[in-house]
This record gives structure tokens, C-alpha cells and sequence, in this order.
């Protein structure tokens, strides 16, 4: 199914982005978001914006950020609970990153009723996201994405994220794709997926 056809169908998809950092969820997210009209959350962008600004939260994230490390769950909640009250249409991207926030994240949708739709989960290989995330490093100029705070980005993913893709493979709500090879390509299982 194309994607104008999905958008036609009036489907409402509260859906969120799993995988490895520079799996590819952000280019993908942004991609759907501008062709369907959907709110693009990404809790990573959230965070840089409130650094960029030097806000008190700002400054307190950077201490984790900067070094690879995930920021503490409830500055995390507490920033995007009120963003949840109310989404449709959405794909989240980045959030939850830990077994808490996605159990909090249930608890949020089930007050308003509605659940996730979807739960895709970008299935790559390391070696080649280190690669990706050299190349966004030499383009963005990131500092976490340092080899240094990329091998701690991977750990942390393993330890606190990786877990969260069983949390919902055991409630069944899982749909996998290869997110390997071009992002054209990567495109069209997304697609398919959400479809
Ligand atoms: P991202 O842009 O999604 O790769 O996130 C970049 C960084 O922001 C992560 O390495 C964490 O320091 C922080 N971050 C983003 N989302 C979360 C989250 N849901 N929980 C904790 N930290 C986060």
C-alpha cells in the first residue's frame, strides 16, 4: 500500500520507532511525517532543543547526553507526558527508551483510552551503524556521536533499550524490518509495515 493510500484510509497510528542508534528512525520519521501530515516526536530532538536554549533541564540533560548516557527517566517523562495527553497520528521516535518509560507509556494511552498502534523495530547491523553514525558525525558534527560515546551508546542500548523490544514481543506488537541498505528501500518495508 502507498503511502497516500494509508493516509486515505484515515488510518489514526500512534506508532513508535524501536532500534539501535543510527538505525535510521529519525531520517525515517521525518520522511512520513512531511508525506502524511503526522507529529514527528523525538525526544532526542526535544532534548538538544532545551540544550540549545541553556534551559535548567537543558543543562541537566547535556551531564548524560554528551557522554553517550540516557537521561533519567522522570526528567524524560516529565518533558514529554503533557505531549501525550493528546496525540494521534504520531510517530515516536527514540521514546521509550527503557523498560519504565514504555510501561509508563501504556499507563498514559490507557487514561485516554487508546493504545500504540504500531511497534516497528529497525533491525540492522552494527558494524554498518557505526559507519552511519561516523558519516552523521563528519555531516552534524554530534558529540555523541564520538567513537567514544558511540560504543557507549551501543552499550546502553543493549542494556536499557534492547529489552524494551522484548517488552513488546511479549505482548505481541512487534513488527520487525530490515532497515539494511538504502534509505529508498528501507522506505518501502516501512511502508509495508504500517500498512
Ligand atoms: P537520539 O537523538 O534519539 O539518538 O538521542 C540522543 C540522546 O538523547 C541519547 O543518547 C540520550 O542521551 C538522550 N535521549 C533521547 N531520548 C531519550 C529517552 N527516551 N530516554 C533517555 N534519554 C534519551
Amino acid at each position: 500500500m502507498t503511502l497516500a493510500r494509508i493516509a486515505l484510509k484515515g488510518l489514526a497510528l500512534r506508532i513508535v520507532f524501536l532500534g539501535p542508534p543510527g538505525a535510521g528512525k529519525g531520517t525515517q520519521a521525518a520522511m512520513l511525517t512531511d508525506e502524511l501530515g503526522y507529529q514527528h516526536l523525538s525526544t532526542g530532538d526535544m532534548i538538544r532543543d532545551e540544550m540549545a536554549r541553556g534551559t535548567e533541564l537543558g543543562q541537566f540533560a547535556k551531564t548524560f547526553y554528551d557522554k553517550g548516557n540516557l537521561v533519567p527517566d522522570e526528567t524524560v517523562i516529565d518533558m514529554i507526558k503533557f505531549r501525550l495527553a493528546d496525540i494521534e497520528d504520531v510517530i515516536l521516535d527514540g521514546f521509550p527508551r527503557t523498560v519504565v518509560q514504555a510501561a509508563t507509556l501504556d499507563d498514559e494511552l490507557s487514561k485516554i483510552g487508546v493504545s500504540l498502534d504500531r511497534v516497528i523495530f529497525f533491525r540492522v547491523d552494527v558494524e554498518e551503524l557505526v559507519e552511519r553514525l561516523e558519516k552523521r558525525r563528519e555531516i552534524e558534527g554530534r558529540v555523541d556521536d564520538e567513537p567514544e560515546a558511540i560504543r557507549r551508546r551501543m552499550d546502553v542500548y543493549n542494556r536499557e533499550t534492547a529489552p524494551v523490544v522484548d517488552y513488546y514481543r511479549d505482548n505481541d506488537r512487534v513488527t520487525e524490518i530490515d532497515a539494511l541498505g538504502t534509505i529508498e528501500g528501507v522506505r518501502e518495508r516501512l511502508t509495508e509495515a504500517i500498512a
